[in-house]
């Protein structure tokens, strides 16, 4: 095997699925685009392709992986039976951001699923994606192309920034369009569980389940989650992150009260216009209005980021990891970042942004 840092990492097109496919069959790890985020992907029947998963992810080796499918018909033999209410969760979700978990057959290899007798599976809303399974011939294991821990990559520059000299191809077909990952289920009698918030919302199943519930565990940290991957800190930026959640007007108020005291605290940063800024802001756009009219002199010391409207989670979501990578490559000692509304897609994101700031949320 090759050492994990010393690939040459061929850049590809999504005029390339033919090569990438093949790169995936014969073990390659090739990052592949979802409309998620970006999947480093590897053949997931192999279990010495999915080892450079973990040896290039610095993955937890417990933490199980999502395999990819490029339609139904894959699914039948990796799995021992599926139940009414799932075959109607893929009817309805699939190609779509939904991992539904299944009793795995002889033919999962443990390292996919990290030990667990369950394998995670997912068809992705994504052409070029399913295409290149296709072309593969097998399922695709593929969690997000980024060094574990970090912000996911939306784009084919963030998996290079990570992923360049340790891993074989990267297909660039441009950002990806949700921004956060798959919802991970599990069904369990007539109840579908949520183990992880994502792409496919509570009131989504709802619509094809009488009882969906989110894993206790999502908010009880005392409880075991189901996915195991919930337990790790995940998404953090370089920097300490604080989350803000409530009314525009009254985070913006809030914003304004720790940068004054930051401001107090170390005069020079008013003055000093052409030091890095020092203070990171994530927020909507009605509480950048809300902050430009409680605080008129910016001073420069601050570096703010739009990254969608908070009537909108999806466009939160959208732009949430490109935004904490932004914040990486400016170098700001601390971020503070407008959370939201957990209702919607807004779970997801209020998910992820607990994770990256390790727990440290106000509500206001
Ligand atoms: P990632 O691939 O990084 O998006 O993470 C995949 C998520 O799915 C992690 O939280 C895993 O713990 C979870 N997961 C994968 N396979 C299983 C499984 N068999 N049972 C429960 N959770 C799983
Ligand atoms: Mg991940």
């Amino acid at each position: 095997m090759e050492a994990v840092d010393n690939i040459e990492t061929q850049l590809l097109t999504v005029n390339d699925v033919e090569l990438a496919g093949t790169l995936l069959r014969v073990g390659d790890l090739v990052a592949i685009p979802t409309e998620t985020v970006y999947g480093l992907g590897a053949n997931g029947l192999a279990a010495d392709a999915m080892d450079r998963i973990y040896e290039a992810k610095g993955r937890p080796s417990d933490n199980p992986l999502i395999l990819h499918v490029c339609d139904q018909s894959m699914v039948h033999r990796l799995v021992q039976h599926i139940t009414p209410l799932e075959q109607r969760l893929m009817d309805t979700f699939w190609p779509g951001p939904l991992t539904i978990t299944f009793e795995k057959s002889a033919l999962v290899p443990e390292r996919a699923t990290g030990g667990l007798s369950r394998v995670a599976l997912r068809c992705p809303n994504h052409d070029v994606c399913r295409e290149m399974i296709r072309i593969a011939g097998v399922p695709i294991a593929a969690p997000s192309a980024n060094r574990s821990g970090r912000p996911s990559p939306t784009t084919a520059e963030a998996v290079l920034h990570d992923m360049k000299g340790r891993i074989h191809a990267i297909v660039d077909a441009g950002p990806c369009e949700i921004g956060v990952e798959s919802t991970v289920v599990q069904v369990e009698d007539h109840t579908v569980i949520i183990l992880r918030p994502g792409g496919v919302t509570k009131e989504m199943l709802e619509m094809v389940a009488d009882h969906v519930i989110y894993d206790t565990a999502l908010h009880d940290p005392t409880e075991a989650p189901k996915a195991p991957g919930m337990k790790y800190r995940h998404y953090a930026p370089d920097m300490p992150v604080q989350v803000l959640v409530g009314q525009s007007l009254t985070v913006a108020e809030y914003m304004k009260d720790i940068i004054d005291t930051i401001v107090q605290q170390e005069p020079m940063l008013q003055e000093d216009c052409k030091g890095k800024p020092r203070i990171g802001l994530l927020l909507s756009e009605e509480t950048l209005e809300n902050l430009n009219a409680v605080l008129p002199n910016f001073t420069l010391s601050v570096d703010i980021i739009v990254y969608g409207e908070q009537a909108e989670p999806i466009s939160l979501a959208n732009r949430l990891y490109d935004s904490l990578l932004q914040f990486n490559d400016v170098g700001v000692d601390t971020l503070i970042v407008e959370g939201c509304t957990p209702v919607g897609l807004g779970v997801a994101v209020m998910n992820r942004l607990e994770k990256a700031s390790g727990g440290h949320v106000t509500l206001l």
